[in-house]
């Protein structure tokens, strides 16, 4: 599977840094989410192969449940994904 990517949506620690409080799944090189979240660009990433290692509380549900629909497609040995 590629094509796609985890990116981290950010927010500022006290007192310095940064803390991840969500991730979503984009396509690679975009900077919207499938969820419509714009992306920082120097977010971090991590490859779309984690997507079931990433904390429950930690996903964006949006993003979770679009990509278990295109799980199940592909399943079902079709190419195609659903639309956002
Ligand atoms: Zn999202």
């Amino acid at each position: 599977m590629s094509g796609y990517e985890l990116r981290a949506q950010h927010e500022a620690a006290d007192p310095v840094g940064r803390e991840t409080t969500r991730w979503h799944v984009l396509r690679q090189g975009a900077f919207v989410a499938m969820c419509g979240y714009r992306i920082d660009p120097v977010a971090d990433t991590r490859p779309i192969a984690d997507v079931h290692a990433i904390a429950p509380e930690c996903r964006c549900l949006q993003c979770w449940q679009w990509w278990d629909a295109v799980e199940e497609v592909w399943a079902e040995g079709s190419p195609r994904e659903p639309e956002p």
